[in-house]
């Protein structure tokens, strides 16, 4: 018999996940909020259920959370869109960023990735015959290193995945890292797939700066974003892409043959959510930053090396100082079996010749699920 090919391997998030259910362990591994998202948003899906139609709706997307996505675009960053011909509604971003990638890369492509790397970012690239070609950014700032980005960029660079604000190191990309990615994009002729989920994620005082709304990036810009997140939702799978006609025209070809829609009465309760004040999106932010500084102190406080995080739900600690003598995978299958709390090792994260000493818990949980994981790490350190 033929051979299958059997070289993905199962998702660190699905390894932790499972394992804390098995321990019954506080899940602070898995990004996802355990509270749902606002109920009018919620009725408003249930309410387009009962009324329908349920039947496939355009393959872009309904018309109304187009016109809804590039109305955002336009109130949040003042990006002008036209909802026809550059916006489309795909099954979460991840299903946009393989429908991106689907249509943009060829084989032998060189696409740039930016370590550590959000996990489906490996995969979908050297399934789709690219190949990756990595540059860093090191903690403790998780800075972008200028000289080795501009020395990633060859003739056959297709593409750069630049993921703003950036899971797992919860970093927001300065003005200048942007900046000189979009000098080297409009340089090279290289496509920048913006994974921009957490753009509604930024914290104290940040603004999100789009990459497709920096100079000469209009043309070359995939902006990708989730529902999921701006709704605390993640469940729905409901994403968006933002690119000039000439790119969105193969991805939407993509979309036909990945999943061709996404169901219409979510779409319509996601048009219905974007249509809140900007009061929603400021505490969305407000609430996380909230519990970003309630699980740093607590983690400090029992002697955690906490990370700067900026963005995202997501901290990251280095537990180095903890010395515990393992590396970041057995430390976090420790955690969950003798303390009873599941976190995701960040080497996960990376291609390769990963550091070993850090790890990431997610922190968009109730203030007592935070405190009660704390208080177990502290009585198992
Ligand atoms: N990109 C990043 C960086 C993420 O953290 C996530 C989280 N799940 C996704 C993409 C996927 O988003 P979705 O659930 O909308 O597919
Ligand atoms: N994005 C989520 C995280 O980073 C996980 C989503 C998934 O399980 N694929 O934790």
């Amino acid at each position: 018999t033929n051979p299958v090919f059997t070289g993905l391997a199962t998702t660190v998030f699905e390894t932790m996940s499972r394992l804390a259910i098995e321990h019954g362990a506080i899940n602070l591994g898995q990004g996802f909020p355990d509270v749902d998202g606002p109920e009018d948003v919620r009725k408003a899906a249930a309410d387009a259920l009962m009324a329908g139609p349920n039947q496939y709706p355009p393959m872009l997307g309904l018309p109304e959370l187009r016109q809804a996505v590039a109305e955002a675009n336009r109130r949040f960053y003042g990006l002008e869109t036209d909802w026809k011909t550059e916006v489309m509604v795909t099954s979460g971003a991840t299903e946009a960023l393989a429908d991106t990638m689907l249509a943009l890369l060829e084989p032998g492509d060189e696409v740039i990735l930016i370590e550590p790397l959000y996990d489906c970012y490996l995969p979908l690239v050297k399934r789709f015959g690219g190949i990756p070609v990595r540059v860093r950014v090191t903690p403790p700032e998780w800075k972008l290193n200028l000289r080795a980005l501009r020395a990633a960029f060859t003739e056959n660079t297709k593409a750069i995945l630049i993921n703003n604000p950036m899971n797992p190191s919860g970093k927001v990309f300065s003005e200048e890292e942007l900046a000189e990615v979009a000098r080297l994009c409009r340089e090279y002729g290289v496509y920048a797939i913006c994974d921009e989920v957490y753009e509604h994620l930024l914290f104290d005082g940040r603004r999100h700066r789009p990459l497709i709304s920096f100079p000469g990036m209009r043309d070359l810009s995939v902006k990708i974003g989730s529902a999921g997140k701006t709704f605390s939702l993640t469940g729905w799978k409901v994403g968006y892409v933002t690119a000039s006609p000439k790119l969105l025209d193969p991805i939407a070809k993509a979309h036909q043959f990945v999943t061709f829609t996404t169901p219409p009465g979510l779409q319509k309760a996601v048009a219905y959510g974007f249509s809140k004040e900007d009061a929603y999106f400021e505490g969305l932010a407000a609430d996380m930053q909230a519990k970003r500084d309630r699980i740093t102190t607590g983690l400090k406080s029992i002697g955690f090396d906490v990370l700067p995080c900026e963005g995202t739900y997501f901290v990251t600690c280095d537990v180095t100082s903890l010395g515990l003598n393992s590396d970041d995978f057995e430390i976090c299958r420790r955690m969950v079996v003798e303390a009873g709390v599941a976190a995701v090792p960040v080497s996960a994260f990376y291609l390769a010749d990963a550091p070993t000493s850090f790890i990431r818990f997610c922190f968009c949980k109730r203030d007592e699920v935070l405190d009660g994981a704390v208080e177990r790490l502290g009585n198992w350190i």
